[in-house]
């Protein structure tokens, strides 16, 4: 039986100063990947000026990644070097592929009173990492296959879903480079599911508001609370899920194993160190690599890369 990993959060502060506070799972010192889901941030429901301020990320760089915008609640204001302006909100599909390079700046709008949801990257493989950036939205009618089976719904942001038992199971259009799978499930309080699962995929679940049991086929039990990241290897056809008494919200993330070696440094993902310090002195440098965000306003008109470390950056595989 594969073995089932729970990656506690830590809290980091998201686009500097007096910023917001996420719940980070990935990357993590033990696990770097789920397939290729490389970076997983969890926020709120935050109730903007109560519980702190609100998301206000100037512009900053990307490369070699896709990143995923998945809101529960709020909307978020999004601008980038591909000339994209436009709202990010719940149920909807936002991808965002920076590819050889782009910039994006990313605030919550005025009327925002709540902002809960998640930032995800996507790790692209080397045959898809340069190229040009883009910017893809799906409405949720495009991507919003609910499934309903006994107590629990699902929608499929990614990839297709086995099948929840019962069902036909539901797939995504939404394009991607490598097999991945990303979707939401609802957990009424205490039901159970039972999640037909790729065996080729590892798996990850995040707990966004309850807690779940999950139990394997050999009867082992995982409890897993609110923000924490239960992975779980490659090799099981199936788990079932059982809802605490609140009942659970999940986002079920998985892929293939990712078998690149890469570099995660800041806002970059590249394959060697060299890269990443040209990355850095490029998007220092206001190059087209980069491109320009029209539009943002803040106190900066754009937040410079950190210093690199002075020892060599580490590249991650899967497992440390
Ligand atoms: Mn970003």
């Amino acid at each position: 039986m594969a073995a089932v990993t729970v990656l506690d959060p830590r809290e980091v502060p998201l686009g500097g100063l007096r910023a917001m506070t996420v719940r980070r799972t990935l990357p993590h010192k033990d696990i770097s990947l789920v397939g290729a889901w490389c970076f997983v941030d969890h926020y709120g429901p935050n109730r903007i000026g109560a519980d702190g301020p609100g998301m206000d990320v100037a512009p900053h760089p990307h490369t070699g990644l896709q990143t995923v915008s998945w809101l529960f609640e709020g909307t978020i204001e999004h601008r980038d070097s591909g000339g994209v302006h436009g709202m990010v909100r719940p149920g909807e599909m936002n991808l965002m592929t920076g590819g050889s390079g782009v910039a994006h700046s990313e605030v919550s709008t005025p009327e925002t009173t709540v902002l809960h949801g998640v930032q995800l990257w996507l790790a692209l493989p080397d045959s898809a990492r340069h190229a040009p950036r883009a910017f893809d939205h799906y409405e949720p009618a495009s991507i919003d296959v609910p499934v309903v089976t006994g107590g629990a719904t699902a929608r499929v942001f990614i990839g297709a879903l086995a099948g929840l038992e019962g069902t036909d199971g539901a797939a995504s259009p939404v394009v991607v480079h490598t097999p991945l799978l990303g979707a939401e499930l609802v957990l009424q309080p205490n039901t159970s599911l039972t999640l037909a699962l790729r065996p080729d995929f590892e798996h990850g679940i995040l707990i966004d508001t309850g807690s779940l049991t999950l139990a394997d086929d050999d009867g082992r039990t995982t409890p897993v609370a609110a923000a924490e990241l239960a992975v779980i290897d490659a090799g099981p056809e199936r788990i079932a899920l059982t809802a605490g008494p609140d009942g659970a919200r999940v986002l079920l993330l998985g892929g293939t194993p990712f078998e690149e070696e890469i570099i995660m440094w800041w806002n970059f993902v590249g394959r060697t160190n060299e890269e990443i310090t040209t990355f850095r002195e490029e998007w220092e440098a206001g190059s087209e690599r980069f491109g320009q965000v029209e539009g943002y306003v803040g106190e900066r008109a754009r937040i410079p890369a950190p210093g690199l470390p002075g020892i060599k950056l580490r590249s991650r595989r899967r497992r440390r």
